[in-house]
């Protein structure tokens, strides 16, 4: 249900996840992607650093939209130089 409220605030059907103070909610059949879940776990962080997070990126996005919200494009970098990170630099295996 919460992918769906999150996809008619954006004039969709649904999101892919949605992630409301500490639970991250998943669409059904949406995969485990690395990168997704770094993206919610980013708005976790975002919901633990103020109690008036939901009201700030509510107000983002009235102001900005939701693609030029400064706490999208928090999550989307966080996400995405892990993910870098991660592929230039696999962990080793101890043998
Ligand atoms: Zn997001």
């Amino acid at each position: 249900m919460p992918p769906r409220l999150g996809g008619w605030g954006l004039g969709q059907r649904t999101v892919a996840a949605i992630t409301l103070w500490r639970t991250v909610y998943l669409a059904p059949r949406t995969p485990f992607h690395p990168e997704l879940l770094l993206h919610e776990l980013r708005h976790v962080h975002q919901f633990r650093a103020s109690i008036a997070f939901p009201v700030r990126y509510l107000w983002e996005s009235v102001r900005r939209g939701y693609h030029r919200n400064r706490y999208e494009t928090d999550a989307q970098q966080y996400a995405a130089l892990r993910v870098r990170a991660h592929a230039s630099h696999p962990p080793t295996q101890d043998v």
